[in-house]
């Protein structure tokens, strides 16, 4: 059974506001045209949910928002500031699946089933998401748990802002069964009207009815909401995104040449990427050491495997041989360890091949994984990390 996370942010453009403007906080935000005193065209983009009260809505034209809530605050949208807060929300995301795929600047289906052995129970995972975009925005998200993106998109809506909300396979029938046929995806006010028609008004009405009947008034739909109302949707959880590449630098306190410091630091940095790379299901080809000096030149080496690879000390042995090529003449500012040439971990089964079988040092990794997951990051050194 799949886990799928729908995490949809309240109010997304008027919390920013309120946010970024601090006078804004419990009052009615209402984002959107310039409502030019009530002659203003134009819609509202978004508003809070003070605003709300007053039964202001997106979409409504801003001149009719100003009848209902003349007190309210009337902003402009920024949408450069609501995308750079997005990224930092898609960002968090990231920490706990790749397979990511944001519906808007807002929301965003999670399939958090693979991330389970490592990040524990899918309601704790969830939990910790809502947790982590507060801490990184100051905003809170609305999040749905369930078996496919149908019933988690719902749950995330039913408990408005700050909700969180799960439905259990065994749930299924009794969650869907009271809600109106609207909340179907797919169902527009048209097709609303004629399954209104047949008398059905709630999802229990059409989980109900007879499955020929419903092909036989609305084709194809008909078998796509039976299927709905009955809990069942099978579609993906489509990634936009694929990492190119991932890394990880330090900058010293002090400038160094310290050849065992520089060492040990390459050992750290490739230990980084490469947790990184197994959190994501990733493996990599591409090995790029980046150097910078005390007068701040960059330079950078790079190698390519004949082997995917996904264990620090695999990286570590590639970047070691990278630096052996640097002079150490000059100190050292800052160093990097990146890898590139990624492939998922097996995704493509044309490709597994590439990966026959985990080696030890993969097994070891893994466990280190599952320690460091349980006990914290500190639990688990190498003894040449000791120092
Ligand atoms: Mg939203």
């Amino acid at each position: 059974m799949r886990s799928i996370l729908h995490v949809d942010m309240d109010a997304f453009y008027a919390s920013v506001e309120q946010l970024d403007q601090p006078q804004f906080k419990g009052r009615p935000v209402i984002v959107g045209a310039d409502p030019r005193a009530g002659k203003g065209r134009g819609v509202v983009a978004a508003c809070s949910y003070e605003a709300r009260k007053f039964g202001v809505r997106s979409a409504l034209p801003i001149s009719r928002a100003w009848k209902l809530c003349p007190e309210g605050v009337y902003v402009r949208p920024r949408m450069e500031r609501y995308s750079e807060v997005s990224g930092q929300v898609m960002e968090v995301f990231r920490r706990y699946t790749d397979l990511v795929e944001p519906l808007s600047i807002d929301e965003a289906f999670l399939d958090i089933t693979g991330s389970v052995t490592l990040l524990g129970a899918p309601e704790q995972i969830a939990v910790s998401i809502k947790k982590e975009v507060r801490q990184a925005t100051g905003l809170t998200a609305s999040v749905g748990l369930a078996p496919n993106k149908f019933l988690a998109k719902i749950a995330s809506d039913l408990k408005k802002p700050d909700g969180f909300v799960v439905v259990e396979e065994k749930d299924i029938e009794q969650f869907l069964a009271p809600l109106p046929i609207s909340r179907l995806w797919g169902v527009g006010p048209k097709t609303e009207q004629r399954i209104r028609e047949m008398g059905y008004q709630t999802i229990g009405q059409v989980a109900a009815a007879s499955r020929e009947a419903l092909i036989r008034s609305l084709g194809s739909l008909g078998e796509h909401l039976y299927q709905l109302s009955r809990g069942k949707d099978d579609r993906p959880v489509v990634p936009d995104w694929e990492p190119k590449s991932t890394s990880s630098e330090t900058t010293f306190d002090e400038d160094t040449n310290d050849r065992e410091l520089l060492l040990s630091t390459i050992l750290d940095l490739s230990d980084h990427v490469a947790e990184r790379l197994r959190k994501d299901g990733y493996r990599a080809r591409r090995v790029t050491l980046k150097l910078r000096y005390s007068n701040f030149s960059t330079h950078t080496k790079q190698s390519s495997l004949d082997k995917f690879v996904q264990t620090g000390e695999e990286i570590a042995e590639v970047a070691r041989r990278l630096f052996a090529k640097f002079s150490l003449k000059q100190k050292i500012r800052l160093i990097g360890v990146s890898v590139g040439d990624l492939h998922r971990d097996g995704a493509d089964p044309q490709q597994l091949g590439l990966f026959p079988q985990s080696n030890d040092k993969e097994k070891l990794s893994r466990t280190v994984d599952e320690i460091k997951q349980k006990f914290g990051a500190d639990a688990v050194r190498r003894g040449s990390q000791l120092r």
